[in-house]
């Protein structure tokens, strides 16, 4: 047994420090990053903002909002549609706002091969392969081998939160590396096996590993409001991937239940109960949920929730004299805080 002394941080445990700065308003900051990816050799140009592969978020209709909002965000879709509904969406344009996502098993690899045969292969460009744990060495060999099988697709693979297995899944073959475990806000992981990483930590040392190398990361996890995204970039995230941030709009697919009056969503983690029960018939005999689920208030259209992301995002930008995101980590400097927000007249 060790420990590891130096603590590790969460977005709570920091601010952004403010820095002088010429820009005079927050219309004038460029939130969309270029990128081109190390293995693909694709382009992305956009808001590297990402729906979360969950039920209620990475749904068809999020991805078309996100396609007609025009500010390049994209969605990475759940893995429950069916070959007819992913093979039709990726004929259409608004795919380009989308990446298809898949775990590593046989069916997986299966259904991928069947949704490729019968849509547009130009359009199907861009891959989320996602597991809860993605230390395994079978898992990066799961990424080299599907990087041999689509050279020119764009692969984002995760989760780790740490530095050698981002290295180990960028030289498999992963554009992008997927970085959080346990800090989602319907996850129960930390909980149920006592394993996980303080996510800005985790940010800062995957993505120092993934630069170092050519690749990217994603911050996948966390994020409660605007500031956290803020603190993500700044961190050094490329991409940040949000779920309970956009689960409740009219894009999320679900069911809208009313209560005094009060509308609500029903939102529950991919690996809990309600999801296994939904999509593979129950909880395996082996293992426990590592998910929960919750109501959450019904919120509208997604692209007025937005508004309040990007413009969270292009003021923290502002405070930092950061006229383009790309620009937001260097002039970052977080520092360490004890308390962050007045909550004097409740938490909202
Ligand atoms: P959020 O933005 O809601 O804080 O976090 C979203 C992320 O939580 C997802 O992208 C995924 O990585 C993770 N996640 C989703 N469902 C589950 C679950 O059931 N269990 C765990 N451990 N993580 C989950």
């Amino acid at each position: 047994m060790r420990i590891e002394e130096d603590i590790k941080l969460d977005f709570k445990d920091v601010l952004i420090r403010p820095k002088r700065s010429t820009l005079a308003s927050r219309s004038e900051v460029d939130i969309r990053r270029e990128y081109v990816f190390k293995w693909s050799g694709s382009k992305f140009h956009g808001t590297p903002i990402i729906a979360a592969n969950m039920d209620g978020v990475g749904t068809i209709t999020m991805a078309k909002a996100f396609a007609k909002h025009g500010e390049g965000l994209t969605a990475a879709l759940t893995k429950h549609y069916s070959v007819d509904e992913l093979a039709a969406f990726f004929k259409t344009p608004q795919s380009a706002s989308a990446w298809y996502s898949l775990g590593t098993t046989k069916h997986d690899q299966d259904k991928l091969k069947a949704v490729l045969k019968k849509t547009d292969k130009q359009r199907l460009t861009r891959l989320c392969i996602d597991v809860a744990n993605g230390y395994s060495e079978a898992f990066a060999t799961y990424v080299k081998q599907t990087r041999e099988m689509f050279p020119k697709m764009t692969i984002m693979a995760g989760n780790v939160v740490t530095h050698e297995m981002t290295e180990e899944l960028i030289l498999s073959g992963a554009d992008v590396v997927k970085v959080g475990i346990g800090p989602g806000s319907v996850c129960t992981t930390r909980k149920m096996t006592g394993v996980g990483y303080p996510q800005l930590s985790a940010i800062i040392e995957c993505a120092d590993a993934a630069h170092g190398l050519g690749g990217l990361v994603c911050a996948d996890g966390g994020c409660t409001v605007p500031g956290d995204l803020a603190k993500a970039f700044g961190a050094g995230a490329d991409f940040v991937m949000l779920g309970g941030m956009l689960a409740g709009h009219d894009q999320s697919e679900c069911e809208i239940t009313q209560q005094n009056g009060q509308k609500f969503v029903t939102f529950y983690g991919m690996s809990s109960e309600t999801a296994m029960t939904k999509h593979s018939g129950g909880v395996a005999k082996y293992r426990a949920s590592e998910g929960k689920t919750v109501r959450v208030k019904y919120r509208g259209d997604v692209l007025t929730s937005l508004q309040d992301i990007l413009g969270g995002i292009r003021s923290a930008c502002t405070y930092v004299g950061a006229r383009k995101l790309k620009e937001l980590s260097k002039r970052t400097t977080f520092v360490r805080v004890t308390q962050q927000i007045n909550n004097v007249f409740g938490e909202s």
